[in-house]
């Protein structure tokens, strides 16, 4: 059984965030010196994770990524992708890491049977890593992009954030350098999401303006025509190294959004800009049916209406989207509790 929602859209991949926890503290995701995490009580088991994801896979779900907070930090995480890659419905299973434990975990992770990792790098240079990050660990994710190689991942991704005065006069050289480790790098507009109380619109690199300032580097760059939901066009240079922008700040893509997310205490969100979910590990843990947690999930997908990102693009004298005392109040509001 697959679902549609208000908007003709089927429900079909799945970010689960396994962790609230995150080792870096960027400074267009986590700002603030202090935060409040999830109670460890709340935390979903590995039983309880692979119970909800079944239960998605019933309504069309096929595609999962782990994400976090970083992903790496939460134990045993080679378990559940074991867990999960064994699954007979899963045809794609990746995740997203900021890198900085991969050197010792990328070898298990291939073992357990994950299929594809997106490593997050917004600079290839040292001390503007750690002025971004505030901990100096670029030398740590390099080593992990390398261990990834070498355990076997292929069509590995990085991952970068562009904003402007930060990071924006890296876009060639982090092509470049995704052209050495064999990885498709994509560029992320800087988003106004929640936590990003620093967003400001004049910090923000447009995909327009990147791929101008990539011509003016390269020559003409051609648009790969492809029809599916990813949320990254994909673009060629003249010398065929391809490359993908995900444009959600200036030209979002919420007609084609086929992703739920699950924040590692088991509430289910539609919309990276959703203001509020529904709770699934209260029911599953007072022992509702699986059937009746079915239809709750599959009842949620169709009743959805959101188009955060657009609706968010109407916005004028846009400034950052929520409040901080208002994330202070409620930690899913959060990107690093959301996952990326
Ligand atoms: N810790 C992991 C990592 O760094 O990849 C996974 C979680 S992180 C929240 C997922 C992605 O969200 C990262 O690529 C991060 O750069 C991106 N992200 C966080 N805040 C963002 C923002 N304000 N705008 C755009 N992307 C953002």
């Amino acid at each position: 059984m697959s679902v549609v929602d208000t908007l003709g859209r089927p429900l079909r991949s799945l970010r689960i965030s396994v962790t609230d926890r995150c080792n870096l503290r960027c400074h267009y995701c986590m700002p603030e010196d202090e935060y409040v995490w999830l109670p460890r009580e709340s935390v979903l088991t590995f039983e309880e994770t692979v119970t909800i994801a079944d239960l998605m896979a019933e309504v069309g779900v096929d595609r999962v990524r782990l994400t976090g907070g970083e992903p790496l930090l939460r134990r045993d995480v080679p378990d559940l992708v074991s867990r999960i890659a064994a699954r007979p419905w899963i045809r794609d299973l990746a995740m997203t890491t900021n890198g900085v434990l991969l050197a010792d975990a990328a070898a298990e992770l291939k073992r357990a049977g994950l299929h594809r990792l997106t490593v997050s790098l917004d600079t290839l240079k040292r001390e503007r890593f750690h002025e971004i990050a505030r901990v100096d660990a670029l030398d740590k994710v390099f080593a992990g992009i390398d261990a990834a190689r070498r355990a076997g991942f292929t069509g590995l991704k990085l991952d970068a954030v562009i904003m402007r005065g930060v990071n924006d006069d890296e876009i060639a050289d982090l092509l470049e350098f995704g052209r050495t480790v064999d990885a498709e790098v994509r560029f992320i507009e800087y988003m106004d999401v929640g936590g990003a109380t620093s967003w400001r619109p004049e910090f923000v690199v447009s995909r327009r303006e990147m791929l101008l300032r990539l011509e003016r580097a390269y020559g003409a760059i051609t648009a790969i025509d492809e029809s599916t939901s990813a949320p990254a066009a994909r673009f060629r240079l003249p010398d065929g190294l391809t490359f993908g922008v995900i444009s959600s700040t200036t030209q979002p893509f919420c007609r084609t959004c086929d992703r739920a997310r699950l924040t590692a205490d088991g509430v289910l969100l539609l919309c990276l800009y959703a203001q509020h979910g529904t709770d699934l590990r209260r029911p599953l843990r007072a022992g509702a049916s699986p059937d009746t947690m079915r239809r709750m999930i599959a009842a949620v997908w169709e009743g959805r209406a959101d188009r955060g990102a657009e609706e968010r693009l109407t916005v004028r004298d846009r400034g950052s989207y929520i409040p901080l005392s208002v994330l202070k109040k409620d930690a899913h509001l959060e990107m690093h509790t959301r996952g990326g």
